[in-house]
């Protein structure tokens, strides 16, 4: 297959680009790059100055009926591909997205903000899950059933689900959708994508780098769109009966109204939402743990991640010494642009998510709480903001209730353990939890009160290709990763072969 060239770049900040057939600013359908049929394109900017870095083609309901075909069209011959044929697709891929990084990595902080650094542990984060994803597929067994009748034989086998459209965020813009197309893929399903408004260069690479390890034309469509046209875009697929599963990452609002839409056509659905993630710190808890925990856990990709601690929970005991030490590690975080060596914070993605953490901010002081570090915007100008701790808090601020997706620690002082689970599981949303003591037994039994998809104890940094990764309440359902990812993109079929006596 021969790639086609890319179209005419209008990047700003090509400097230190290995490969510039990766700065792509064109749709990927039915193995062609090509605009939107109206030539409608939208800016993508540098969050950390507002610079214009491309002009996409702003895809509408013409190339998702397009995309669609093409991937319609590919099924056929996709799902007849053995599962090592297509482990061996997953794996080329895998090592082109390796022998990227650092390119994906600079296109993920140019459009995203984070820190190079980070950056490239994402590409490294999502490459994980092509690997783990490329074994996976020659995983995909049956069973052979114990029939009650003699004259029968009963089987049981996983079938790709079809056609599957995924949807995804602008906070990690390679893994969030790697993880949902490299089970699709190693599945045996075709893919129609749309990526985040604000991030969808590095979705654009990393679907060029796929063609490249030989995803066959139509097998993987990408489509990027502007906010104002997206919605029409995925509108089209979620009506369409040949869509046969949405996998969606992104907000409880979004995902619900996802979720209504695909229901006249009874679509599976994976829904990885928001969270509201407690971070418990017990009196026997050690602090340096719990201070190393906070800091990975809190301050990575600025705040802005769905298993971000957003209620931190401290015992009396170690209360005050916890805040003190949090504050001084806070304080001395370096905030910049991405490619500044040692930094550590970048810009927040815009400025309304710049203003959603003033207005917590605001809402938690005017309610009692008190700043004890940063607590503004940033020196720097723009969305940066200042690593924040606010004491005081309360379950009723805006803060404990929703999502603040920013550089925001949140302490509330609890007294008993019973207290603390209570606090912890006010929410209707269920994604992540942190436990912080030395008890084991008080670990069991936390564990097992809290009600959330995954429990991080005595550590901070949780996610990883080998475990399912997924929420419990309003957080969503469906698991992403781990021997459970297969599945969500599979069908179990029964087969009963009768007269064999
Ligand atoms: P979002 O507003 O729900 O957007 C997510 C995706 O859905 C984007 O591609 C967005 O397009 C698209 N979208 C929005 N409204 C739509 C509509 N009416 N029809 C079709 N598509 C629509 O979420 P976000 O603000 O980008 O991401 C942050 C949220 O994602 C947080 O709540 C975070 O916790 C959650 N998240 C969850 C996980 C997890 O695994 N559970 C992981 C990461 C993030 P546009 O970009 O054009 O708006």
């Amino acid at each position: 297959m021969t790639l086609q060239p890319a179209s005419t770049c209008t990047f700003r900040l090509l400097d230190g680009f290995q490969r510039r057939d990766l700065l792509l600013e064109d749709a990927l359908i039915g193995g062609a790059w090509i605009g939107a049929q109206d030539d409608a394109r939208f800016a993508v900017t540098n969050p950390a100055d507002g610079a214009r870095l491309a002009q996409v083609a702003d895809c509408g309901p013409a190339e998702a009926i397009a995309a669609l075909d093409a991937a319609v069209k590919a099924g056929p011959a996709w799902r007849r591909t053995t599962p090592q044929a297509r482990r061996q697709i997953l794996k080329r891929w895998h090592g082109l997205l390796m022998a990227n990084q650092d390119d994906l990595a600079r296109l993920i902080s140019l459009e995203q903000g984070k820190p190079l650094a980070e950056a490239a542990g994402e590409v490294a984060y999502g490459a994980a899950y092509v690997d783990w994803f490329a074994d996976e597929a020659i995983r995909g067994d049956g069973e052979i059933l114990a029939s009650p009748v003699l004259d029968r034989q009963m089987t049981a086998v996983r079938e790709p689900i079809g056609v599957v459209a995924v949807v995804t965020p602008w906070n990690f813009p390679i893994a969030m959708i790697a993880r949902k197309i490299a089970p699709a893929l190693a599945a045996g399903c075709t893919v129609v994508g749309k990526p985040a408004e604000d991030t969808p260069l590095s979705a654009l690479a990393i679907a060029r780098l796929a063609q490249e390890a030989g995803v066959p034309d139509g097998v993987l469509n990408m489509l990027p769109a502007s906010r104002l046209r997206g919605a029409a875009l995925v509108g089209v697929w979620l009506d369409e009966e040949c869509v046969r599963k949405l996998s969606f990452t992104g907000s409880t609002a979004t995902g619900k109204f996802l979720a209504e839409r695909s229901a006249p056509t009874l679509k599976r659905l994976s829904l990885e939402l928001g969270g509201n993630a407690p971070f418990l710190v017990f009196d026997d808890a050690d602090l340096d743990v719990a201070i190393r925990g906070a800091l990975a856990a809190k301050f990575r990709n600025a705040g802005q991640t769905c298993v971000s601690p957003n209620r931190f929970l401290v015992q009396a005991g170690v209360h005050d010494a916890f805040v003190a030490r949090l504050a001084d590690a806070a304080a001395s975080l370096k905030v910049g642009t991405a490619d500044e060596a040692g930094v550590q914070i970048g810009p927040l993605i815009n400025d309304k998510a710049v203003q959603k953490v003033e207005a917590h901010i605001q809402d938690a002081i005017a309610r009692g709480a008190r700043v004890v570090q940063g607590g503004a915007r940033h020196p720097l100008g723009g969305s940066f903001f200042q690593p924040t701790v606010l004491v005081g808090m309360d379950p009723d601020m805006r803060a404990s209730c929703e999502e603040t997706f920013g550089p925001v620690v949140s302490v509330t002082r609890f007294e008993t353990e019973a207290e603390a689970v209570t606090l912890a599981n006010a929410t209707p949303f269920g994604l992540a939890a942190y436990l912080f003591t030395a008890d084991r037994k008080r670990i069991a039994r936390v564990g097992a009160a809290l009600e959330s998809g995954m429990v991080g104890v005595n550590e901070g940094a949780i996610s990883s290709e080998v475990a399912p990764f997924g929420g419990v309440k309003q957080s969503g359902y469906g698991r992403e990763g781990s021997r459970h990812g297969l599945i969500e993109y599979q069908t179990l079929k029964y087969i009963c072969e009768g007269g064999l006596d």
